[in-house]
């Protein structure tokens, strides 16, 4: 998934999060170093990366070097750098990276300063060689991860109120107070972001798809009716009601090959036809399942949620709870 932010100055830049398949899955500090790296390369050996690096991937002077550098909030690096040395990559007992940055005699001058390893943003080299600028690349294994990024996308645009006043002085007693004027709501925006939204571009997306699968007890099925209609017209009308659930009973009895897969599973090889109500085979495409959450309080019904995490190819309510 990704999404977009402006910053204050103005250009967008993109927060990516990216899921591995399980063979692909980083589990050691080598499997990181496979793919990011947080040293200055040898400028003999790798010049041109060596320049990217140091023009792209370097955080400050800061801290001391450069008290007013923006990341310094109370005389600390507010992004924690220097980093410490560290001979290799390890992953730490809450599960964060800690990156190899090795004691070298390679650094980068910067405003008059030699910055070395510990001044490095990590980075991938294919892609910083590729793209030749500012990409930070991070090892994650914490689903917090996606609130962050959701945060973005909800904290809104940046707001601030200013009035131009004729005299410019500072505030005038004697001028009539403008209370609607002061519940102004304002936003500004810079051109870069002005655009990006004429042009109808995203600002996130997700992928793959992420599908709610509901259920009920036998007969319980959730139906809408207004207030004035006929209740007994309503109860002839919904007797039979189809829902996503039962259509997954059907399909149990049909197709043999969606058998060995609990409700959850399913929608990985069948999709529902939401106006046919029916579930029929995948031929491409993948989605998500969420099975509906419900209280452990609710009874019944949390409990056939309980036991559809467990039973496979259930083709009637009785055969969910039957023990196979
Ligand atoms: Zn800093």
């Amino acid at each position: 998934m990704h999404t977009i932010e402006f910053q204050k100055r103005g250009l967008p830049h993109v927060h990516i999060l990216l899921w591995l398949k399980p063979q692909h899955k980083i589990k050691t500090g080598d499997d990181i170093d496979k793919h990011i790296s947080a040293e200055l390369p040898d400028p003999k050996l790798y010049p041109k990366l060596y320049e990217a690096v140091s023009s792209y991937m370097i955080h400050g002077p800061c801290g001391p070097i450069d008290p007013k550098s923006v990341c310094m909030v109370d005389g600390k690096c507010s992004k924690h750098f220097p980093k410490k040395f560290q001979n290799c990559t390890a992953i730490d007992d809450d599960g964060f990276p800690i990156y190899k940055r090795r004691t070298t005699k390679i650094t980068v001058t910067k405003k008059g300063v030699p910055l070395d390893n510990g001044f490095v943003v990590p980075y991938n080299p294919k892609l910083l060689m590729k793209y030749q600028g500012h990409i930070n690349v991070e090892y994650c294994n914490k689903s917090n991860a996606i609130k962050y990024l959701f945060k973005y996308i909800n904290k809104g645009p940046g707001r601030v109120n200013v009035q131009i006043s004729k005299d410019g002085g500072g505030p005038d007693k004697s001028q009539v107070q403008d209370e609607i004027k002061q519940y102004y709501d304002s936003r500004y925006l810079t051109p870069c972001e002005a655009a990006w939204r004429t042009f109808k571009f995203d600002i996130h997306d997700r992928w793959p798809p992420v599908v709610r699968l509901g259920f009920h007890l036998p007969n319980q099925q959730r139906v809408l009716f207004k207030e004035s209609d006929d209740l007994e017209e309503v109860v002839q009308k919904f007797s039979k009601k189809e829902t996503k659930f039962l259509a997954w009973m059907k399909a149990n009895k049909r197709y043999p090959e969606g058998r060995n897969l609990t409700y959850a599973e399913f929608p990985s090889k069948f999709v529902y036809r939401e106006g046919a109500h029916e579930w029929v085979p995948r031929k491409r495409g993948l989605s998500l399942e969420r099975v509906q959450y419900i209280a452990p309080g609710m009874g019944e019904v949390y409990y056939i949620r309980v036991l559809l995490t467990r039973q496979r190819g259930g083709d009637s309510f009785e055969s969910i709870r039957a023990v196979k």
